[in-house]
């Protein structure tokens, strides 16, 4: 029976780390958190972070726009943010509403106020191996597999979905760390045969009921990155989770996995920021 790997506290212990270093920081860091629109699952993400932002001492200056807001009033918002010294990181929800331009709107936000790590500098200075902040979901997978000490180097891992926020930089954080990857996506055939190759297995697809037992190698690690809700409502992963505990070494539950990790890299970020701000 695979030992389960507990996100919840570990984020916890990552949380109080931020909150220490906070404290000791001339003033308090500051996040802005832009939502745009009604959309509910976002809702809930934002009232998550502001949680989180509240017990490290981080103080949020939350900014709810309707959904109706142009993309030169975001767009004016985030130059203003960017030039708000109580400001040291910006967090614009995703996804934005239909009718505003999401690249454009990353790309507006100072590299160094970036602690989402979406923007092209911060993503290119990651893939170089020479980070500024990490990539929140995949840097809270490689932060567990530390803290259970599961090495990575000479590992065979396999990535399923492809994505910029979780996917390529899963995939570059696991290359970096010395294993071999490979990637999957939904224009790979035989996906299940090579899942079955890994040893490290993480899905990022979004798909209830994709990773079943017959995927999964005898004593593989599996990582579970999808936040998905089952027929009754229900927040679930990717992963069979019944069918897969038996017959894998570690596991992450959804939820109590990689979500609270996600959040407390994000904290780690909004600190980064603040330091390198307050210098
Ligand atoms: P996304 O942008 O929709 O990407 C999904 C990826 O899965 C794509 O690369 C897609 O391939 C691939 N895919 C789709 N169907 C597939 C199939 N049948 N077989 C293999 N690959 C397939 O999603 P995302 O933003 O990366 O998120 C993925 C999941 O992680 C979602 O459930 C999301 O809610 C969750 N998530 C969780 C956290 C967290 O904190 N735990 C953070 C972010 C996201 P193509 O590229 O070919 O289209």
């Amino acid at each position: 029976m695979a030992i389960r790997i507990d996100g919840k506290a570990l984020a916890a212990q990552v949380k109080e780390r931020v909150r220490q270093e906070a404290e000791r920081l001339p003033r308090r860091p500051g996040l802005a958190v832009i939502l745009v629109g009604e959309n509910p699952a976002s809702k809930v993400y934002v009232n998550g972070k502001e949680k989180d932002c509240a017990e490290c001492g981080i103080i949020s200056f939350p900014y709810k726009l309707p959904e109706e807001t142009t993309q030169e009033e975001l767009l004016a918002l985030i130059r203003r943010l960017n030039e708000d010294e109580a400001v040291d990181g910006i967090l614009c929800q995703l996804p934005l509403p239909k009718a505003l331009d999401e690249d454009l709107v990353i790309h507006s936000i100072l590299p160094e106020k970036d602690v989402d790590c979406f923007h092209p500098f911060n993503v290119g200075r990651m893939s170089i191996g020479d980070p500024v902040f990490l990539p929140c979901t995949p840097a809270g997978v490689m932060e567990m597999l530390r803290a259970y000490e599961i090495p990575v180097a000479g590992k065979r891992c396999v990535v399923l979905g492809r994505s910029n926020i979780v996917g390529k930089p899963m995939a570059m954080l696991l290359n970096q760390a010395d294993g071999t990857v490979t990637v999957c996506h939904s224009r790979t055939p035989d996906m299940a045969a090579l899942a079955r190759e890994a040893d490290i297995l993480v899905s990022a697809v979004g798909r209830t009921g994709l990773v079943t037992a017959d995927m999964v190698k005898e004593g593989a690690v599996v990582i579970d990155v999808a936040m998905n809700r089952d027929e009754n409502g229900k927040l679930c992963g990717d992963v069979v989770f019944d069918e897969v505990e038996p017959k894998a070494s570690y596991i992450t539950p959804v939820p109590g996995g990689v979500g609270p990790m996600t959040r407390a890299v994000l904290m780690q970020n909004i600190l980064t920021a603040a330091k390198a701000h307050q210098k």
